[in-house]
């Protein structure tokens, strides 16, 4: 009988299930979008239940469509959406308010009130006092949802992200867990010494009692109930999104690196099983932990990036696909001395500067649609540079190869650009799907299905790799004027 992998990516917008064989090749795949919830300005939920359903109808489609059965699915493994929080009733499974995703603002006033203990959430989380991160939003249900805090204190209540949701529904109710990658991502959990942290929960009022216990990514974790697909399936990997792309992407080492180009674009450096701390505005977060041992990643992101190609074709109205800005951008030599600079929504790392908006600068009469979806593809590209240096800056170690995927990846001339402002060679993997990839390769390496980080190496193709080929005096010249646009857009709002 033939087995599988079955992952399960719970996205933020869809969930997909896709089946995978030992070479990574797609043996099924289904996606079901699910309701995006608006309630204020700011504000944004999913229903957890619609999650559960919407994921587990993808799951039990994506086998019948393949003509398999439970039996052909040697494990499972999830990626999901970070930092989204729900609480559940530990008896009924009920849910006692909507997800809060990792979008939702509603936290702001909080998370600034943490400001002061900066310092100490950094050392013990890697990551800043923001909104972003569970810890204020499951505040936020406690102290808002009514009765909710004396049922928590009273231990009827369960706390999860959304892997942790997921595994609990499966296993029926059985298993409470978190992996680390996810746990990271609450602002409540030490990284160093890899248990929830007292100072953080009692600083955000959150009982200890409704935390699920901390797992490493490659796991049995406990079985799927029979109900779901006809017998049980072990569910043996787990990660978040981009640290699942992280392994996809094979980058098993120290010093090996990612960038995902979706709508933004996120990068993670591996750095070992020590936490680096970011001197330029990054976070350190968990990597994974796999066999007893914990790696560590910088992560940085860049808020614009293929939205960017998103704003050229819906506001400009500039072509009818994403793929044909680069038929576009290869009808000019080069973007004419323009520069975009697209703080669409303020810049991220290394600047952190919300206030500042997007800005063109250079333009003469000369200037054309085709500069211009060429400067824009190449501001990704400076970005993405941005974050490297940093990176580099804050470890001290040179980069010279970045692995990618993503949407925009797929994007030649904008890859051969990157690997020559960056000087890295580009490898692009047959498959750019990493992250359900890599919680395939997770769950996978828990049950024997590869024998060894070896064995997935070996069954990754590379597609094309892009070789730098501008000379140091050219690539310092164009960074230079992409610096120059940056202080200029940020002296506007001044
Ligand atoms: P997400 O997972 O964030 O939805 P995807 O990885 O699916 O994103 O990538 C989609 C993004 O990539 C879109 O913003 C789109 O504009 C951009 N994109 C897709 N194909 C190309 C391309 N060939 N060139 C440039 N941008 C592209």
């Amino acid at each position: 009988m033939k087995h599988y992998i079955m992952a399960l990516d719970q996205g933020t917008t869809s969930s997909r299930t896709i089946i995978y064989d030992k070479n990574g090749s797609i043996i099924s795949v289904v996606q079901r979008e699910f309701t995006q919830i608006f309630p204020h300005e700011g504000w944004v939920e999913h229903d957890p239940m619609e999650i559960w359903a919407s994921q587990m109808g993808t799951a039990q489609e994506a086998i019948l469509k393949a003509g398999l059965t439970y039996k052909n699915i040697a494990a499972i493994g999830i990626t999901n959406q970070r930092e989204t929080t729900v609480v559940w009733d530990k008896k009924t499974g009920e849910p006692v308010y909507n997800a809060i995703v990792w979008q939702c603002r509603r936290t702001a006033d909080y998370a600034a009130r943490l400001k002061p203990h900066e310092d100490m959430i950094r050392a013990k989380t890697g990551l800043l006092a923001d909104p972003y991160f569970s810890g204020t939003k499951l505040a936020w249900i406690l102290d808002n949802v009514p009765g909710v805090r004396a049922r928590a204190e009273r231990g009827e209540l369960l706390f999860g992200t959304i892997e942790s949701w997921l595994i609990w529904k499966m296993t029926g109710g059985e298993v409470h867990v978190s992996d680390y990658s996810n746990a990271c991502r609450t602002m409540l959990f030490n990284i160093n010494t890899l248990k929830w942290d007292e100072e953080l929960c009692s600083l955000l009022n959150i009982p200890m009692c409704m935390l699920p216990e901390p797992v490493e990514c490659s796991a049995n974790y406990g079985e799927t109930i029979s109900e779901l697909f006809g017998g049980p399936i072990p569910i043996t990997g787990s990660a978040g999104d981009q640290q699942a792309a992280l392994f996809g992407e094979a980058c098993f080492n120290e010093g090996d690196i990612k960038s995902t180009y979706g709508t933004g674009n996120f990068l993670l450096l591996n750095t070992g099983e020590k936490p680096v701390t970011s001197k330029n505005g990054l976070l350190t977060t968990i990597a994974w932990g796999l066999n007893g041992k914990v790696n560590y990643a910088l992560e940085g992101s860049v808020f614009v990036c293929g939205a960017a190609v998103q704003w050229l074709r819906d506001q400009m109205k500039f072509f009818r696909s994403a793929p044909e800005s680069e038929e576009i951008a290869a009808q000019v030599p080069d973007a004419g001395g323009v520069y975009v600079v697209p703080a669409f929504v303020g810049l991220g790392a290394p600047y952190w500067d919300p206030e500042a908006r997007g800005a063109m600068f250079g333009i003469t009469r000369g200037t054309t649609r085709e500069h211009i979806v060429r400067a824009t593809l190449q501001s990704l590209v400076y970005q993405n540079e941005d974050l490297l240096a940093a990176m580099v800056a804050d470890t001290g170690k040179e980069i010279t190869t970045l692995k990618v995927d993503g949407g925009a990846a797929l994007n030649d001339l904008l890859m051969q650009f990157q690997a020559d402002i960056s000087d890295v060679d580009i490898v692009r993997y047959a498959s750019i799907e990493s992250t359900s990839l890599g919680a395939a390769y997770l769950a996978g390496l828990a049950v024997g299905y590869y024998d060894g980080l070896a064995d997935i190496i070996a069954s990754k193709e590379i597609a094309k790799t892009f070789k730098p080929s501008l000379g140091e005096k050219t690539r310092k010249e164009k960074l230079a004027g992409w610096h120059r646009a940056v202080r200029a857009t940020r002296a506007f709002h001044e």
